[in-house]
């Protein structure tokens, strides 16, 4: 019968299929097949992101993901022979970033991860793929205009940021900065006032403000308090990983697709991003 003839032929080519994906295709990662590395087996891989970054990276409260970071991720996991339905979305808070890499949690990170040279002491960074700058969020009628006059002024930020680590170290370490988990979390702080401003990157501030419950009530101060570089993190050591990823993110610029998401993911933010960055280059 003809349809039997159909369906042992699908059999085959399942087979066949199964039989290649066991033997690893000719792109696909084999080393994030094991568990110590970021991958759960079966083929899947494991990425870190942040779970409550609007515009960048957020789980929704149907389950799914957004923003630019899921979609830089989405890419470059395709790019590595693993489809969408293969990526485990692992969060990956600010201060849990370097031990996830060194831990082997997840294969990388795409998480606002700004490269430094203190980073870099643990993790290796593919990359850049966006260029923000610290800014401040500030509630519409505030007054401060500049980074002094933080000084005294409550302030809010993430531990392990580099946005908490610039405050100390130069742009107002006189703020009395109050460090927690997540960005929402400062967020809140403002609109309930008992933060003045909250401070990270501009991307992310961008994404926040423009969510429906806050139109209107926030501001961003238009500073570009530091350069922040966007890596993609992962073990140190892993260079062949680095590479993969480069070449990926160099696709995805040249492809038009890095443009496509950051006009679909930075668009209703309204946020202006810079130019999509030079692989290797990082602007100081
Ligand atoms: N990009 C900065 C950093 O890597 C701030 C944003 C964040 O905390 O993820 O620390």
């Amino acid at each position: 019968m003809k349809l039997r003839k159909v369906t042992a032929a699908s059999t085959v080519a399942l087979v066949l299929a199964l039989t290649a994906t066991a033997c690893g295709g000719d792109n696909k990662d084999d080393s994030s097949s094991s568990g110590s590395s970021g991958g759960s087996g079966g083929g899947k891989i494991k990425i870190g992101i942040k779970y409550d970054q609007p515009g960048l990276g957020l789980k929704k409260p149907d389950g799914s993901f957004a923003g630019f970071d899921v979609d830089v991720a989405t890419y470059v996991a395709k790019q590595l022979g693993y489809d969408k339905d293969k990526i485990e979305f692992v969060e990956t808070k600010s201060a849990d970033r370097e031990n996830a890499l060194e831990r082997g949690d997840v294969k990388f990170i795409a998480a606002t991860y700004s490269i430094n040279d203190k980073r870099k002491a643990k993790v290796d960074f593919a990359g850049p793929y966006l260029l923000a700058h610290q800014d401040l969020l500030l509630k519409t009628d505030s007054k401060i205009s500049k980074a002094e006059d933080l000084n005294g002024k409550n302030l809010c930020s993430v531990t392990g940021s580099t946005s908490a680590q610039n405050i100390h170290d130069t742009i107002a370490p006189k703020a009395n900065l109050k460090e927690v988990s997540s960005y929402s979390e400062c967020i809140a702080g403002l609109q309930n006032g008992s933060v003045d401003a909250v401070t990270t990157d501009d991307s992310i501030l961008a994404g926040f403000a423009s969510q429906e419950q806050y139109k209107g009530k926030f501001k961003l101060a238009g500073l570009k308090l530091s350069n922040e570089n966007y890596g993609i993190g992962v073990k140190k050591g892993d260079t062949a990983t680095v590479d993969k990823i480069n070449k990926a993110l160099e696709k995805m610029v040249s492809d038009g697709s890095w443009q496509k998401a950051v006009e679909a993911n930075f668009g209703p933010a309204n946020y202006k991003n810079e130019p999509a960055p030079k692989i290797g280059v990082i602007v100081k």
